[in-house]
């Protein structure tokens, strides 16, 4: 029988959902779904026309309703109910939590939750008037035109971190697991942009690292062991190793 419990830190991105059927724009040259991103996921695109971008995103929402996890995201689960787990994902949907993992640390924000346009100044990180209504709530159906905020009366919009806003960074706790972490695993993200390139070298002392893509990016995975292949394929072999610890 194991009996050790190990802290690792699982780090998703968009491969580890491409299987389930999610799509983002890094499938298609910066268009996300024939919509260009600028238009969908900006605080600009927003302003300009906002039954557009909740048109979209009542899309998604019904899209990713109807994938299911796959065997990656169920041999996280598991993985979770074996070890202490820090789960951060870049990814938006909920397939995580649908294969029974909770407090999964979503840094782009969920497609099932809204909050209030007042929630941020629509600028850039600093600007005067950033936070200034706090209301967030799961939602059961698209966001509509017209859905008010209870707290002011705001236009209700996606909690999605778009272009130009600041992820939901929490400092303090990442801390805590980069001195306590004994395993990092990256799944499926191309650690090329912030913060993804960023995890990666926060964690860069954690004794065991391992990183599953198709495509790997190795200028950034020195001294990670290296599994090349999808998340389904790949992942669920080397969690059930770890659980077997
Ligand atoms: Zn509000």
């Amino acid at each position: 029988m194991p009996s050790s419990t190990l802290n690792i830190v699982i780090f998703s991105g968009a491969g580890l959902s491409t299987e389930s059927g999610i799509l983002t724009f890094r499938d298609s040259n910066g268009l996300w779904e024939q919509h260009r991103i600028e238009d969908v996921a900006s605080p600009e695109g927003w302003r300009r026309d906002p039954a557009l971008v909740l048109e979209f995103y009542a899309k998604r929402y019904h899209a990713q309703a109807a994938c299911l996890p796959n065997p990656a995201h169920h041999a996280i689960a598991r993985l979770a109910a074996r070890h202490s787990v820090l789960n951060i994902t870049q990814n938006i949907d909920t397939l995580l939590e649908r294969a029974g993992c909770s407090g999964v640390w979503h840094l782009h924000g969920r497609i099932d939750r809204q909050k209030c346009e007042e929630h941020h100044s629509l600028g850039f990180p600093g600007d005067a008037g950033m936070f200034t209504c706090d209301f967030l709530s799961a939602i059961e159906r698209p966001i509509a035109l017209g859905d008010q905020c209870p707290k002011c009366g705001g236009q209700l919009r996606p909690d999605i971190v778009w272009f130009g806003e600041p992820v939901d960074m929490r400092e303090e706790e990442l801390g805590k697991w980069v001195r306590k972490a004994d395993i990092f695993i990256g799944v499926g993200t191309s650690a090329q942009v912030y913060p993804a390139a960023g995890l990666l070298s926060i964690f860069r002392n954690t004794p065991e690292r391992f990183f599953v893509d198709p495509h790997p990016n190795y200028d950034v995975l020195d001294g990670f062991t290296v599994r090349t292949g999808s998340a389904s394929a790949e992942l669920p072999p080397l969690i059930d190793s770890l659980i077997a610890r």
